[in-house]
């Protein structure tokens, strides 16, 4: 079977210190040696990271050509505020967004005008038409917040059907939940060559960051790998090798299977995601 290699995109998310700036820039340069499609940077929502995404942003479209595609959240924002930041990017030649609903900081309250990455996805087709391609967020394993699995694909499929163009997987581990959800959307209307599924990739270097982070946004870290990060302990070179093992075999099948792009969730880091991508021979 012949297969065609996916495209790949790379997320960061905005630094808090200038050091932290200039590793970033480094970074970005590494990766972009790979080529990429894209690099996205995250965006807190209620604007928590305004200032330094936007600031991100800036400096990674002065350093290259490759497009960079902002976070654009909109729970706890006003649409006067979302209006201002579609028309900067916009000024500034930004084509690309990746639009979510976001998660509100604890303590802040109120959804704000648009409480729904669905009403942010006809809120910027109506202000900008077909300018942005647009990036929503797909969850394999379902959002935990979903009252099922059939609303969530419901949902999904209505962001799609507003507007937007491609969807990015929440990280998974079981390449069955995403095979799943790709079928799903085509039983329900979807023609995933048009409105590809892209799968989120979570490189695996720290085991207690994954598993927290895991637990807070309903990914699933399968037990035969939970465990065998608990046994590893501080060992960080055989959880980095355990981890390149099982993240290269997922991207491996996903490729088998015909994923059309692969987004790694950089984490700001070089090594694993440069490591994996020239495995794969992408
Ligand atoms: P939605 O699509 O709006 O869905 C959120 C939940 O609401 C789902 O459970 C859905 O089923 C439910 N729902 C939808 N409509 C209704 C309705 N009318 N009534 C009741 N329930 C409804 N977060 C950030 O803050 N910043 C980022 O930069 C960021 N980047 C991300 C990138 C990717 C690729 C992914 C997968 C996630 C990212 N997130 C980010 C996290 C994301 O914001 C959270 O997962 C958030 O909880 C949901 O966002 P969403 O866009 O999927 O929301």
């Amino acid at each position: 079977m012949t297969t065609t290699k996916p495209t790949v995109s790379f997320e960061f998310f905005p630094t808090q210190t200038q050091q932290g700036k200039e590793k970033l820039l480094a970074t970005f340069d590494s990766l972009n040696t790979l080529s990429p499609i894209y690099f996205s940077v995250t965006y807190g929502a209620g604007g928590s990271t305004r200032e330094r995404t936007l600031d991100i942003v800036d400096s990674l479209c002065a350093r290259s050509d490759t497009p960079i595609a902002p976070h654009i959240s909109c729970i706890g924002d006003s649409k006067a505020q979302i209006a201002e930041l579609l028309e900067r990017y916009k000024a500034q030649g930004i084509n690309r967004l990746v639009a979510l609903r976001g998660d509100l900081p604890s303590g802040q309250v109120g959804m704000g005008e648009l409480p729904f990455a669905l009403d942010l996805v006809k809120f910027i087709r109506e202000h900008t038409g077909d300018y942005f391609h647009i990036e929503v967020a797909a969850y394999p394993e379902m959002h935990p917040q979903a009252r099922s699995f059939e609303f969530d694909i419901e949902n999904l499929v209505k962001k799609f059907n507003a507007g937007a163009n491609t969807a990015i997987t929440q990280f998974f581990y079981n390449a069955d939940s995403y095979l799943y959800l790709r079928d799903a959307l085509e039983k329900n209307g979807i023609d995933t060559t048009d409105k590809p599924l892209v799968a989120g990739i979570m490189p695996i270097v720290n085991a207690s960051n994954l598993i927290r982070f895991a637990d807070s946004c309903g990914a699933d870290i399968p037990r035969y790998i939970r465990k065998q990060l608990a046994d590893f302990g501080d060992d960080r070179k055989a959880i980095r090798e355990f981890g390149f093992d099982i993240v290269y075999r997922l991207c491996e099948r996903l490729i088998n299977e015909g994923v059309p792009a692969l987004h790694f969730y950089s984490m700001n880091k070089v090594q694993p995601n440069m490591r994996l991508v020239e495995a794969l021979g992408l």
